[in-house]
């Protein structure tokens, strides 16, 4: 097992890699930007180096001083969390070839994976199935976009190769609206990605969004580890995730998340991995994998009892896969919600100082933060300050856990998520369950209008 290990990431993730390696008895180096210096994180790790200033650009996105501070710190791996340099496979490369060990898949399966169009193009041939579309990229030549469109049929949406984090997707309607929203994404990708290769895919109208999660070692065995529900969504963010799916056939899950676990093995995937679909009328349709572990994962770490962030660094030791596929079983129900420094009903980001902070407790609750009375959410990052995950036997004991929860919460000097969620665990199409990716944005829409009457 290695004996230090540098978190390249910050917040939640951080202190969540930090206290895996603790139990496996790793020492921790954080790195954090000018404006992390006070974060818990940072703190609670046996060490720390500044690598820059606050915009992540030149801190958390430095891949030279990130490197420098694996080198002066001595350690031997580098894990990357989720978001910044988790899916960016030169990065992974430099970590390697700097003498790293990269906490996740090789650098060829991240960038594989990481152009959705490649993607979708080795899931196919893996035998999964995808989501109707163009094989492959969109060509430069109208006449030929406006072919394919139609063989697809509408509505159709544009999806940038490279897009992520919901940003470069454009559902088109109609024929009219077609080529000037290809233009349209290919120019937005190409600002945020450098890249304006786009694609495009049948636009599914009523699917749930369902990913499975896998773990791979390098010798190529596989597991998966069930599914989550994603569906409760906002401009494509998710809000709230559980696990099992609610109605789903265990039988139906079996079955592709084998595919799945089949398709790691054949692109010889190592580490923890998400593969994501769009359920729809039945079938499953894979829209992306992620390759690096989640903000989600906790629910299926509620129901499996395995430490998906202890596995990853534990593959990455070089050791093998410590459970077969008939040893994982998911027991009970797990639900999570996504607390964001965000107005409730705007979704207007508000950062600012936690005059007061009290989590809730209590049997099958696990909040995963690193805010604290006193702290300043910076307003450089990422919105999500905290999650809270309530397990119980059944789903309805996991709701009513989670309402009680959010009920004792409380979070003073900033307006946080917690109203809308509260007003999602009464909600009674919630409470059915098997929702579709659409059902929040519908509720809110509605809400808007009868406030405006
Ligand atoms: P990102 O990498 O930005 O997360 P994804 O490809 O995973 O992008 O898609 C994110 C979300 O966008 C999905 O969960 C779903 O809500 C929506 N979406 C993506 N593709 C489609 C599609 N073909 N039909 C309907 N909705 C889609």
């Amino acid at each position: 097992m290695f004996e230090k290990v540098l978190i390249a990431n910050r917040g939640e993730i951080a202190l969540r890699i930090l206290r895996a390696c603790r139990e496996l008895g790793i020492k921790t180096v954080a790195i954090h930007s000018e404006a992390d210096a006070e974060a818990k994180y940072v703190k609670l790790a046996d060490e720390s180096v500044c690598v820059g200033p606050a915009p992540s650009s030149g801190s958390y996105l430095n891949v030279p001083a990130i490197i420098s501070a694996a080198e002066v710190t001595d350690s031997e791996a580098i894990h990357p969390g989720y978001g910044f340099l988790s899916e960016n496979g030169e990065f992974a490369e430099r970590v390697e070839s700097s003498g790293f060990v990269f906490i996740g898949p090789r650098p060829e399966t991240i960038r594989l994976m990481g152009d959705k169009v490649s993607a979708k193009e080795a899931m196919r041939a893996a035998g999964v199935p995808c989501v109707p579309g163009s094989d492959g990229a969109l060509p430069e030549d109208p006449k030929e976009i406006v072919r394919i469109a139609r063989a697809v049929g509408y509505p159709v949406i544009i999806k940038a190769a490279a897009g992520g984090g919901g940003r470069g997707m454009r559902v088109v309607h109609t024929e009219a609206a077609l080529l000037n929203a290809v233009a349209t994404t290919r120019g937005e990708a190409f600002a945020a990605f450098a890249n304006g290769t786009v694609y495009l895919e049948k636009f599914l109208e009523n699917p749930r969004h369902i990913e499975i999660q896998v773990l791979a070692d390098s010798f190529r065995n596989a597991v998966h580890l069930g599914e989550r529900d994603c569906s409760i969504q906002r401009r494509h963010q998710k809000l709230v995730e559980e696990a099992p799916a609610p109605d789903l056939n265990r039988r139906v899950i079996q079955r592709i998340g084998e595919r799945c676990a089949e398709a790691a093995r054949r692109i010889n995937y190592r580490g923890a991995g998400t593969f994501e679909f769009l359920y729809d009328e039945g079938e499953f349709h894979f829209i992306e994998m992620n390759t690096r572990i989640q903000v989600e994962h906790p629910v299926t770490e509620m129901v499996t009892g395995i430490d998906l962030v202890q596995e990853q660094i534990r593959i990455a030791a070089g050791e093998k896969l410590r459970m077969r596929q008939r040893e994982i079983e998911t027991r009970g129900h797990a639900i999570e919600c996504r607390i964001n420094a965000e107005d409730p009903a705007t979704f207007k980001p508000c950062p600012g100082r936690i005059l007061a902070w009290h989590p809730p407790g209590g049997p099958g609750i696990r909040v995963d933060s690193c805010v604290y009375a006193g702290y300043t959410v910076p307003p450089y990052y990422d919105s999500l300050i905290g999650k809270v995950i309530a397990f119980g036997d059944t789903r309805e004991q996991a709701i009513r856990r989670m309402q009680i929860a959010l009920s004792e919460m409380a979070v003073e000097g900033i307006r946080t998520t917690i109203p809308l969620h509260q007003e999602l665990m009464q909600d009674a199409r919630y409470i059915r369950g098997g929702l579709s990716i659409h059902f929040l944005e519908e509720k809110l829409a509605a809400r808007e209008q009868a406030e405006k009457v």
